[in-house]
């Protein structure tokens, strides 16, 4: 039963981070606009607005006009459920689930925002800068890169830094920018979670993941395809995180 819970908590809290994916890029209020039906612009009730039931419910068309539901909706609702119920599993206590919860939530904004609008918001990243610092300087024993303070202190300097040389030399080279300001940023507030190991780790997951969003997402070999860098940053934290988790002994 606990693990329903933890699973549909997640499921509802995925349904928020998609309202927040459709509407951040465009500025739109997150919290106080009702749902509307992105066709015929009626009210959603809330008897279909029920995370993962309602679309299964439905089969996948909308109540009001019928139109086809984007299945993101399910697939990001079912993720985030996936993902609250993993963390229930291999943290112990709920100060611990809740912390990775939360930090699973920003995770995914990114992922999913720079996935669909090619957009980081720096919010979310210094968001990640300054709780990776907290926790490794008060509670470093709950996470699961198992790192001090100094390597993350170390780490974001080294990262960014590196990142930003990078940028420096690619636009003076090539004369466009190949790396967003954004993207430094969220290198920054990862490897303040990961330490210098684990950064150059995601160094690595994190290359072979946007080669395989190139070959996904770029069918017709567009020459000036951006690849959702941001994006294959933070499915390769969540990757490593759990890696770390299970298999680093912690003395
Ligand atoms: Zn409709």
């Amino acid at each position: 039963m606990l693990y329903f819970f933890n699973f549909y908590f997640g499921a509802i809290v995925g349904s928020f981070i998609y309202v927040c994916v459709l509407r951040l890029p465009k500025d739109e209020d997150i919290v106080f606009k009702k749902s509307y039906c992105e066709r015929c612009n009626k009210e959603i009730p809330w008897f279909y607005n029920i995370p993962l039931f309602s679309f299964l419910f439905l089969k996948g068309r909308s109540g009001c006009c019928q139109e086809k539901i984007n299945l993101d909706y399910f697939v990001v609702e079912l993720i985030t459920g996936l993902l609250f119920l993993i963390n229930f599993i291999l943290f112990d206590s709920y100060l611990t689930i809740i912390i990775f919860d939360l930090l699973h939530v920003i995770l995914l904004l990114i992922i999913i925002i720079d996935y669909k609008n090619r957009i980081i918001f720096d919010v979310f990243s210094y968001t990640l800068i300054f709780t990776g610092l907290i926790i490794n300087y008060f509670f470093s024993s709950i996470n699961p890169y198992n790192i001090t303070i100094l390597d993350a202190l170390i780490t974001v300097i080294i990262s960014s830094g590196l990142f930003g040389l990078l940028k420096f030399l690619y636009k003076k080279i090539k004369k466009i920018d190949g790396l967003g300001g954004g993207d430094i940023i969220l290198i920054a507030g990862l490897s303040a979670w990961t330490g210098f190991k684990f950064f150059l780790y995601l160094l690595i997951l994190s290359s072979v993941t946007g080669i395989v969003y190139y070959y996904l997402l770029n069918k017709n070999k567009d020459e000036n395809f951006e690849i959702p860098f941001g994006s294959s940053l933070g499915i390769s934290f969540i990757v490593l995180l759990y890696y770390a988790k299970c298999f680093i002994k912690i003395y």
